[in-house]
């Protein structure tokens, strides 16, 4: 094999992969906080993800590395907002040894996100799961409500 021919197969897949990162979509996903870990694991992108990635608006009113919290689009309550993991977890049956540290964390922002919107006299989370918890959305994510005396059982 020529020099000559040795260099066309060494740079070959080379300009195919430069061609391939410079694309627009997966320039996207670079730039994206955290997308690389988001997308690991057999989870199924939502319509939260879609949040996260900011495809669809939302009314956020906080975010981190590993979290976000916007408000519900059919509230419930005077103050109703949702607190999701950036990574992909469809619902409590998908918490494990390994990923647990996800949900001490949600409830560190619950705790932030209450005080930021004055949730003085106290408020409720919930976390539905599957269908008979009422779970919609294969995202797992915690309930805050507040601004209002809330009854007791739910139905
Ligand atoms: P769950 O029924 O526990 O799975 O909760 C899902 C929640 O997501 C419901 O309270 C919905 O109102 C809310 N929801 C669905 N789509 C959106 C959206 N695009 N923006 C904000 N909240 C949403």
């Amino acid at each position: 094999m020529t020099r000559g021919e040795v260099f066309l197969l060494l740079s070959v897949p080379c300009f195919a992969e430069v061609i391939w990162y410079r694309q627009p979509s997966v320039a996207k996903l670079r730039s994206s906080p955290g997308i690389w870990h988001v997308r690991k694991g057999d989870a199924v992108a939502t319509i939260f993800t879609k949040i996260i990635d900011r495809e669809i608006p939302a009314d956020i009113v906080y975010e981190d590395d590993h979290a976000l919290a916007f408000r519900d689009i059919n509230p419930q309550a005077p103050v109703h907002v949702l607190i999701i993991p950036k990574q992909e977890i469809a619902s409590l049956n998908e918490i494990t040894a390994e990923n647990q540290a996800v949900m001490a964390h949600l409830f560190s922002v619950v705790r932030q996100v209450a005080a930021q919107l004055e949730l003085t006299g106290g408020y409720r989370t919930v976390i539905n799961c599957g269908a008979d918890g009422g779970q919609t959305v294969d995202h797992i994510h915690i309930h805050l409500l507040g601004g209002r005396e809330l009854s007791w059982p739910p139905g």
